[in-house]
């Protein structure tokens, strides 16, 4: 494969700046930083210093990099060319325990033509991601404050702490579609460092199908200015959750972590920019256990963390015990609904963003 063939795709937009900093651009086999020698593989996920080292990296070319150069892509084609779209009916044949099935997809003629299908139907699914999951994670519990199976249902709110909200609506009326006892939806999504305009978002329709309208099942969207979740609790927006559902925790509650000195028992002097460092770790600390008492304050509410890896979930749980007492309702777990999402975790390892799951719950 030629390295060079095919369009160049910029992913590097303006806030993706933070996720540049915060993953450092390194060549992927020998971890080469400056940034004069390195050049990005066309699926602009991972670089090279060289020719040489990016084809020795093998895995990365067989196993990773189509993938995500087609879903780049197909992004990409999807916000600027609208020729390109999700089809209107496609989602209907998606189903809420196995997603939305290329092999399935590619035998029904209206769409066995489409060049684009496969990179389509991963795209629904990354976007599906989000309902999905909660479904997943939620399926065999009493959810609501009458411990109600899902599909008994008529009204849920649920929490979403994520900075890049899905509010494509397609995404939620699938969600009320498959709970058909379910006609009222209600989303907040909160976070602070909140970005409604992002990849997902760029053409809102709040439109309900002529089924929906003529069950007058709603969906409501709230969507809160960038602000902490205790900031949320304790405003006049604030609603009873029956879910929280927290998609990338390592962002979301555990930020001081990666600020904070490893070694806590023989603790660095602080001067200067450090003291003012230390303080606004220990601010973020604060916030951050508020909000975990905040999220778990509602007896019945079920908390939904997700993330990359075991290890930080498992943190966050701790982290939860600490602030209130919590039951594990189940430990972590794989997400089989994780989507295609990946980024350059620590030591440059790409890593899916959703791949790990677990829910907790108050002890009251
Ligand atoms: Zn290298
Ligand atoms: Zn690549
Ligand atoms: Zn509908
Ligand atoms: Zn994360
Ligand atoms: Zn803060």
């Amino acid at each position: 494969m030629d390295p060079n063939c095919g369009p160049r795709i910029c992913i590097y937009s303006e806030d993706n700046v933070e996720k540049l900093i915060n993953n450092a651009r390194v060549c992927n086999v020998c971890y080469e930083a400056r940034p004069e020698v390195l050049f990005d593989c066309r699926c602009c996920a991972i670089s090279y210093c060289s020719i040489a080292h990016r084809f020795q990296d093998e895995h990365h070319m067989l196993h990773g990099c189509d993938y995500l150069y087609d879903c780049a892509m197909a992004n990409w084609y999807l916000r600027k060319h609208h020729q390109l779209h999700i089809p209107d009916c496609l989602l209907n044949e998606a189903n809420i325990n196995d997603g939305l099935q290329f092999e399935k997809v590619a035998k029904i003629p209206k769409y066995s033509s489409e060049k684009w299908l496969e990179t389509i139907v991963n795209l629904v699914n990354e976007r599906l991601a989000f309902p999905l999951t909660i479904h997943h994670a939620l399926k065999k519990m009493g959810v609501g404050e009458q411990e109600k199976s899902l599909s008994e249902l008529t009204s849920l709110t649920i929490h979403i702490v994520h900075h890049t909200p899905m509010c494509d609506p397609r995404m939620w009326e699938f969600f009320l579609h498959q709970l058909p006892n379910l006609i009222e939806l209600n989303l907040t999504f909160i976070s602070q460092e909140l970005k409604l305009y992002n990849k997902y978002n760029s053409r809102i329709s709040v439109e309900r199908c002529s089924d929906c309208k003529s069950k007058q099942r709603i969906i409501t969207y709230n969507i809160q200015q960038p602000m902490h979740y205790h900031e949320y609790f304790s405003s006049n927006d604030y609603v009873q959750p029956d879910v929280v559902a927290v998609f990338d925790v390592d962002n979301e509650l555990m930020i001081s972590s990666k600020l904070s000195p490893s070694d806590k028992s023989n603790p660095v002097p602080l001067f200067g920019n450090l003291k003012a460092l230390q303080a606004e770790i220990d601010k973020e600390m604060a916030d951050s256990f508020t909000s975990f008492r905040n999220m778990t304050y509602i007896k019945h509410t079920i908390v939904i963390l997700i993330d990359y890896s075991e290890k930080i979930i498992e943190d966050c749980v701790k982290s939860f015990h600490d602030a209130r007492p919590i039951n594990v309702l189940s430990p972590v777990q794989k997400n089989p609904f994780c989507g295609f999402s990946r980024f350059r975790g620590p030591q440059g390892v790409c890593c899916n963003k959703n791949k790990y799951l677990c829910t907790i719950q108050g002890k009251h």
